[in-house]
């Protein structure tokens, strides 16, 4: 299941100009939210991330910023153990919204 935030709330942010297409933002971001273009990362589905930060923090050249948060990953997690909490409570998302699988 692809979980994501509401719309255009994702403070996820790239400047392409930085990024030497070594393609480790693809390989750890686990919504699939970036894909190669013109060979250097791009992001194709802002609102799929749910701010973990892996890419942020494993992208060697600082191109990406993210204000990493606990409420998606969080709620991810629960929802593997099919344990139904709240997340952070922010706004955003809610295991409310998360349909049932
Ligand atoms: S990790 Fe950074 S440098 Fe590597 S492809 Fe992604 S944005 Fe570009
Ligand atoms: S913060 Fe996490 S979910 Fe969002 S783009 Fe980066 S790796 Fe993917």
């Amino acid at each position: 299941m692809k979980y994501r935030y509401l719309k255009n709330v994702v403070t996820l942010q790239m400047d392409r100009n930085k990024c030497n297409g070594c393609g480790m933002c693809l390989e750890v971001c686990p919504q699939q939210v970036f894909i190669f273009n013109d060979k250097v990362s791009t992001i194709a589905d802002r609102d799929a991330c749910i701010e973990c930060g892996a890419c942020a923090k494993n992208c060697p050249t600082k191109a990406i910023n993210v204000r990493v948060g606990v409420g998606c990953a969080y709620a991810v997690v629960m929802d593997k153990f099919n344990r139904k909490s709240k997340c952070c409570g922010d706004a955003c998302c809610s295991l409310d919204n998360i349909p049932d699988q």
